[in-house]
């Protein structure tokens, strides 16, 4: 059984540390929150006073923190102490220019690195049953293999460094647009009169299906049990939606390639999340889409 370092233990963090300590790893957890590494503490989480701490004796060294901006100061941090040889495993979601740096700087380290943002939820990482996206050398995801196979349920290699959280946005980014064009989909059904159940059951089975309608159907009682049911509860909050979607566009810039949809999207997210709530599901959007008048 391996040590493990886990900095980051917070909404996604704390249940994926604690699938570790369960399959028997020893993990030593930092976390920027007093109350959280109290927390972690009665899960048998080691908890440490600094990131340094976590990282200094680590095999494996796991992030899972809100942004580039700090994903990169705690690297700063453990770099100079991370053993060499061990591997990095950011889980985080970031731009694609900070994950390039993080490679970057941990091969100058003598560490391994990948990037492995995942998908799946605050329920997917209970549950381990998460979905990584994987950007990094073929060696340096088999030797992420064995931990991620007890935190997930699935993992694709995307590519070399920073692959992964490119499949990350380029998908949130078609989400967005996708459930936009759902709600409005069924915003102008009502209007002309259509019964919801009767749309969803043409669109489910039609050219238009996707995920945004057969499994998250954003009305409610209609399709699979989904947020709709449930008040709009996240699921993942329109909060998270605005940071992927942004990211997206960051990379659209970046890259210099056009993506109308995608910027729409965004304007819109951020339009509904300020004369809305931002805690709201994104599929929420649909409440807010339906109160629009034809200008
Ligand atoms: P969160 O805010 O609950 O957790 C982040 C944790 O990082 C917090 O506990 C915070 O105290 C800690 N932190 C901040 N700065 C720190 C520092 N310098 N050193 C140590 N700890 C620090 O967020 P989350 O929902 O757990 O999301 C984590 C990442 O996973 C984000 O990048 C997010 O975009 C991504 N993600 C979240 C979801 C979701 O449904 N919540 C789904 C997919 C991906």
């Amino acid at each position: 059984m391996a040590t493990i370092g886990f900095i980051g233990l917070g909404n996604m963090g704390l249940p994926m540390a604690k699938n570790l300590v369960k399959a028997g790893h020893e993990v030593l957890g930092f976390d920027a929150s007093p109350d959280i590494l109290h927390e972690a503490k009665l899960a048998d989480i080691i908890t440490c006073a600094t990131a340094a701490d976590a990282a200094a004796e680590a095999e494996a060294l796991i992030t899972m923190l809100p942004n580039g901006e700090i994903l990169l100061s705690v690297m700063e941090e453990v770099l100079p102490v991370t053993p060499k040889g061990a591997l990095l495993i950011d889980c985080s979601t970031v731009d694609v220019d900070s994950a390039k740096t993080f490679h970057s700087q941990a091969k100058a380290a003598g560490l391994g690195s990948i990037d492995a943002p995942v998908s799946g939820g605050i329920g997917g990482a209970e549950g381990g049953t998460l979905t990584f996206m994987i950007g990094g050398s073929e060696t340096d995801c088999k030797r992420a293999n064995p931990y991620l196979h007890i935190m997930g349920a699935k993992q694709v290699r995307c590519g070399e460094g920073s692959a992964g959280q490119a499949a990350k946005i380029c998908n949130n980014m078609l989400l967005a647009t996708t459930m936009i064009g759902v709600g409005e989909a069924f915003s102008l059904g009502k209007k002309l009169g259509l019964d919801p159940q009767a749309l969803y059951d043409v669109m489910s089975t039609s050219s238009g299906s996707c995920w945004s309608i057969n499994t998250y159907c954003p009305v409610p009682g209609v399709g699979p049990t989904s947020p709709a049911d449930n008040d709009y509860k996240p699921g993942f909050a329109s909060s998270l939606m605005i940071k992927d979607a942004s990211l997206a566009q960051v990379a659209a810039d970046s890259s210099g390639q056009a993506t109308p949809m995608g910027s729409r999207a965004l304007e819109l997210y951020k339009e509904f999340a300020a004369q809305s709530d931002e805690d709201m599901d994104f599929s929420g959007i649909i409440t807010w889409l339906e109160t629009l008048n034809r200008g």
